[in-house]
């Protein structure tokens, strides 16, 4: 079922792997943190089965993917030969595939509006697999990009917490052409307000700066599979 166009990959996935975690826990010892405590999520999207097991042999566990379908396709061999593999849902989700990806995926990282709220806390409930998710916050206030508002962000959590959703964290994209700094703060400011200690930010090109802002995972592809077709 996996689609024939996905990404053969890198030969060098293995070694770009070991040097991102590198990386992470150097970042996290130089801003005052413990290198345990910020968690390294693969973003595999776009990449084939095969592009992605020689990271799975190295002992990668938490993988990111965007797509239901592309997740379909190539996850449920992976996850028999993986069974503690950990896959987190970082696109944007329709509600006509909640069903769907409460099956496929362990942590949801993309509830971003009410509607989907809803529709998780259904599948879930009916499902009885009750999984961690994040709120996405639009920090960055743009208009073409999912999340809630910065504002309406504390408000949200607690409206998720009422359909029953097990809400642990937020997670964010900021925008492309600004200091990603700022953001990040504000990520923590929010988070400590709602109560939630899981923050997904930072992706290749920087999660150095959202390690020093209290991300507790940083989502990185490309850093790790090389580049992705667009
Ligand atoms: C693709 C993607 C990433 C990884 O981006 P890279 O720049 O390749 O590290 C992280 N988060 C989300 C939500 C993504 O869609």
């Amino acid at each position: 079922m996996a689609s024939p166009d996905l990404s053969p990959g890198h030969p060098d996935t293995v070694q770009q792997w070991h040097t991102v975690r590198e990386h992470i826990a150097h970042d996290a010892i130089a801003a005052g943190r413990d290198p345990g405590a910020v968690s390294l999520i693969t973003v595999s999207k776009t990449f084939s089965a095969s592009a992605i097991t020689p990271v799975l042999d190295a002992g990668q566990r938490i993988f990111g993917e965007n797509r239901v379908q592309e997740t379909a396709g190539k996850w449920p061999l992976l996850k028999a030969r993986f069974p503690d593999v950990e896959l987190h849902l970082i696109g944007p989700l329709q509600s006509n595939k909640a069903r769907e990806a409460v099956a496929l995926f362990d942590v949801i990282e993309t509830v971003d509006r009410p509607k989907i709220a809803r529709a998780l806390a259904a599948e879930m409930r009916r499902q009885d697999r009750f999984l961690p998710c994040l709120v996405q916050v639009n920090i960055g206030q743009e208009p073409q990009k999912a999340g809630i508002s910065p504002d309406d962000t504390v408000a949200f959590v607690h409206h998720c917490r009422e359909q029953g959703l097990p809400v642990s964290g937020l997670m964010c994209i900021p925008p492309v052409n600004l200091p990603p700094g700022p953001f990040f703060e504000r990520m923590g400011m929010l988070a400590q307000r709602s109560g939630l200690k899981t923050l997904s930010m930072g992706m290749s090109a920087d999660y150095a700066e959202a390690i020093r802002h209290g991300a507790t995972h940083v989502r990185v592809g490309s850093a790790i599979f090389g580049h992705r077709p667009p």
